[in-house]
Parts: C-alpha cells; sequence; structure tokens
C-alpha cells in the first residue's frame, strides 16, 4: 500500500466528484480525485444539450415537488448548499450564469464544457487536491484500523496497480444511464460489498415506446397539450405542456416526467396507455359545437383536421383512429390514445432511478450508516428528478454535505 494516506479520495470525477474536489481545494487537506476517464464530466458536456442547466432558481416549496422518491432525505443536503449556492459559487470561480423559462438556470456562454472546466481550474489553481485521470477504482475495504484501502487500476501508459490508503472516501461514481460516458454503476457493487443495500434501479428520463410505433411522428412536437398517464385503466398522473415524438418514442418534458411511473407500471407487468389532449383548454362539448359549425360538407376529413393538429400529427392521426369521423372527431382529439409497449434502455435514459439506500445514508451529511467515514453523492444514491436543472443539484448539494462532513469529521471519530 501507498504510504501516503490521504484525508480523502473522491471516486468519480463528474458533476459531483468535480464539485467535491472543487470545495475540497478550499481547505487544507490532501485529498485526490480518481476518474476513470482521460477527461473528467464526460456527461457533464452532454447536459442540457450541450449548455448545461446547472440548476433550477425556484423555492424549496416548488423544488422539492420534482425530487424523487424522498425529497425529505435530500432537503438537509439542499439547505446547506441550495440553488442559490450553487449560482453563487458558480460566479466566485468565474462563470457567469442566466435564468431562462421555467427558472432553469445555464452557464452565461450557454457551454456546459465552460462548467466544467471551471469546477477543474479551481481544483487545480490548489495545491492539495491531485486528479488522476484514466485511474479506474477496483475495490474499495475498509481494515480494521478505519482506514479505507483502494485498488486503482491506472490506465494512463502502462497499466497498472496501486493501493491508495484514505481517511474517508466519497462514492461519486454515477448511475448507470449514457454508459459510454463511464457511469457503469461501479459504485453500487462498491457499496454492496461494503454491506449497503442498493434498491433496484431502472432507467428514468427516458421515452416510452408505444406498440406499433408509427415512425412518421418522429420529430413532431406538440405545445401546450396535456398528457394523462393511464395505468391499468385508470389515470395515474397528468402533466401540462410539450411532448415530443422522437425515432425513440415519446419524450420531451411531458414524455420525461411521466416515465417514471411508466417504467415502473411496465416492469409490474402492468397495462400502460399514455393519453394526448390535443386541445385541453377547450371543453369537449365546445369543441363538439366548434367542428359542427366550422365543417363543411364534402371536405376531406384530413383536411379539416389540419385546422386542429400540426401536418404532421395528421396521417398517425387519422391512421390511430381508422373508422374516424367528423361526430368522433372532438372526443379523438381530447382522448388521443396511444399503448405503450416499453421504454427505452440505459444507453438513452437521462438519469436512473433507484441506487444506494437512503436508509443506510444519514441525511444530514452523506456519511454511510454502515461504515463511518465512507460517504456517498450524487446519482449513485437513491435519488433523482424531473428534468429542469434538478439532478445537478442533487450532485451538487449532496457532493457539498459529503466533503464538507468528510474533512471536518475525521479528527472527531479518531
Ligand atoms: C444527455 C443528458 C443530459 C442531461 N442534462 C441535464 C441537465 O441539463 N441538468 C441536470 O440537472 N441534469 C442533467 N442530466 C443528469 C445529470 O447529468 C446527472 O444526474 C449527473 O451528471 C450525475 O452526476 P454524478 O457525478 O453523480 O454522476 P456522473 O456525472 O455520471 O459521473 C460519474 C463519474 O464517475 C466516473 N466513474 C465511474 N466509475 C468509476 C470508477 N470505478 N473509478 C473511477 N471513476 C469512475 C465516471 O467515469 C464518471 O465520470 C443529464 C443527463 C444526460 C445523460
Amino acid at each position: 500500500m501507498s504510504s501516503r494516506i490521504y484525508d480523502l479520495v473522491i471516486v468519480g470525477g463528474g458533476a459531483a466528484g468535480l464539485m467535491a474536489a472543487a470545495l475540497a481545494a478550499e481547505t487544507d487537506s490532501r485529498v485526490i480525485l480518481l476518474e476513470k476517464n482521460e477527461q473528467c464530466g464526460r456527461k457533464l458536456l452532454l447536459t442540457g444539450k450541450g449548455r448545461c442547466n446547472i440548476t433550477n432558481g425556484r423555492s424549496w416549496e416548488d423544488f422539492k415537488n420534482h425530487i424523487h422518491p424522498d425529497s425529505g432525505f435530500f432537503r438537509p443536503s439542499f439547505m446547506a448548499f441550495s440553488n442559490k449556492d450553487t449560482v453563487e459559487f458558480f460566479n466566485k470561480i468565474g462563470l457567469g450564469t442566466v435564468e431562462e423559462r421555467g427558472s432553469r438556470i445555464y452557464p452565461a456562454s450557454g457551454k456546459s464544457s465552460d462548467v466544467r472546466d471551471a469546477l477543474e481550474s479551481r481544483i487545480k489553481s490548489s495545491s492539495n487536491v491531485e486528479v488522476l485521470y484514466r485511474s479506474e477504482v477496483i475495490s474499495v475495504e475498509v481494515l480494521q484500523n478505519g482506514v479505507f484501502r483502494l485498488d486503482v487500476l491506472s490506465l494512463a501508459g502502462k497499466m497498472s496497480m496501486t493501493v491508495l490508503a484514505a481517511k474517508s472516501v466519497i462514492i461519486a461514481t454515477g448511475g448507470l444511464s449514457y454508459p459510454a460516458t463511464g457511469s457503469t454503476g461501479d459504485g453500487y457493487s462498491f457499496a454492496q460489498r461494503l454491506g449497503h443495500t442498493v434498491v433496484p434501479t431502472r432507467p428514468s428520463l427516458t421515452a416510452l415506446i408505444p406498440f406499433n410505433y408509427n415512425f412518421s411522428l418522429s420529430g413532431l412536437i406538440l405545445r401546450n397539450v396535456s398528457l394523462s398517464l393511464i395505468v391499468d385503466g385508470g389515470v395515474v398522473q397528468e402533466e401540462f405542456g410539450e411532448v415530443a415524438f422522437t425515432k425513440g418514442g415519446i419524450e420531451g418534458p411531458l414524455g420525461f416526467r411521466v416515465s417514471r411511473r411508466a417504467v415502473d407500471a411496465l416492469d409490474e407487468g402492468k397495462k400502460v396507455e399514455v393519453e394526448i389532449d390535443c386541445k385541453p383548454a377547450v371543453p369537449e362539448q365546445e369543441l363538439k359545437c366548434r367542428i359542427e359549425r366550422e365543417y363543411v360538407h364534402g371536405l376531406r376529413l384530413s383536411r379539416f383536421i389540419e385546422h386542429f393538429l400540426p401536418l404532421q400529427a395528421v396521417k398517425p392521426f387519422m391512421d390511430a383512429h381508422p373508422s374516424l369521423t367528423v361526430s368522433s372527431l372532438p372526443v379523438r382529439l381530447k382522448h388521443w390514445r396511444i399503448p405503450i409497449k416499453t421504454y427505452v434502455d440505459y444507453r438513452r435514459a437521462v438519469v436512473t432511478a433507484g441506487g444506494v439506500d437512503l436508509r443506510e445514508i444519514s441525511r444530514k451529511n452523506m456519511e454511510s450508516k454502515i461504515v463511518p467515514g465512507l460517504y456517498f453523492a450524487g446519482e449513485v444514491v437513491d435519488l433523482d428528478a424531473d428534468t429542469g436543472g434538478y439532478n445537478l443539484q442533487i450532485a451538487f448539494s449532496t457532493a457539498a454535505s459529503a466533503v464538507r462532513s468528510a474533512l471536518s469529521d475525521y479528527a472527531d471519530r479518531n
């Protein structure tokens, strides 16, 4: 084992690991960040379509409704390092920010690479935090004296194994989604080997694939519609906004918002449908009167429907309702039901639901209740959120909680 004992080893240089290391750079502690890729933050670069929606400016009262499965667990981390603290921190390290529609906050430059680079510059400006790239942690063990032993496979240059010793460890290895970015679920096995339970993982914020999906819908965006998720015949969730049809299936803000529950219901073998109300602002009776008033006898129904739907949607809408008539049109426009067959897997799911069981982690400081000195931050824990900057805030807040406790608590524990 290396003779150097680090105060803290951070495993994974994604959003959470980079934030933990950047905050550690404000201390004198000996810290090392290990990232298995040749660069940090590969997923961070993809976020917000390359613009990185860093956080959301809403108050906790609103913010908490977007956190799953237990916003109460997340509350202390958020209070200790909130969305406002995130913005202040980035501004302090030289990254300007802007707030846009839906209180979404982005870097002013519009470039996710600037977020990653700002964090890395802060880390590299310190003399106490080292960063090792192409360094994959293979195992994390705790020795009898409470010190951690980490086996690290170095892929930089000649392949070699190194053993590191640390007083504390933060596991920030992410989830399973977009595995090509390095998030391959390694943290779950480290946690399990150290005695933790992992709540079964599944993709979330992912596209729903209808039965006999009509690919001609791909590219269509329906705005100002409402979308209901129907499980075994009953409405379980209703959302208003924008639905996007892509090559993958039904997504966009509304599709993603219902995907968490839809995935669980599909996994449980339940019947899942979504229902689109194309005219949510107009009651059905009023729509019926309007259609009766405006329909000119002899006009092809497909031409008439162009008044109510974008052109691209007309044929798939007609295909979905083979016996459509003028009199059934209002009810069909208000209740366009699409049976869902399955969902897109981790390769294109934005986040992973499930993860290290919250009951075994202290909500106060993200420390394991099983192994003192072991911390978790980011998507590896059983926390996930809706789109809108909430997931990165989970990563930043939990990282801040963990690092502050890890670097102040060791003296108290020994
Ligand atoms: C396409 C896309 C767009 C998104 N857009 C947004 C957005 O705009 N706003 C938002 O809030 N959220 C967004 N998210 C979600 C957000 O990116 C994640 O929730 C967040 O990155 C999780 O951070 P993390 O640090 O926990 O994990 P990750 O960012 O996944 O980082 C984990 C890191 O650990 C490294 N690692 C893994 N195992 C090991 C090991 N054994 N040894 C060493 N290193 C290891 C990985 O290589 C990786 O770099 C988006 C996600 C995707 C996929």
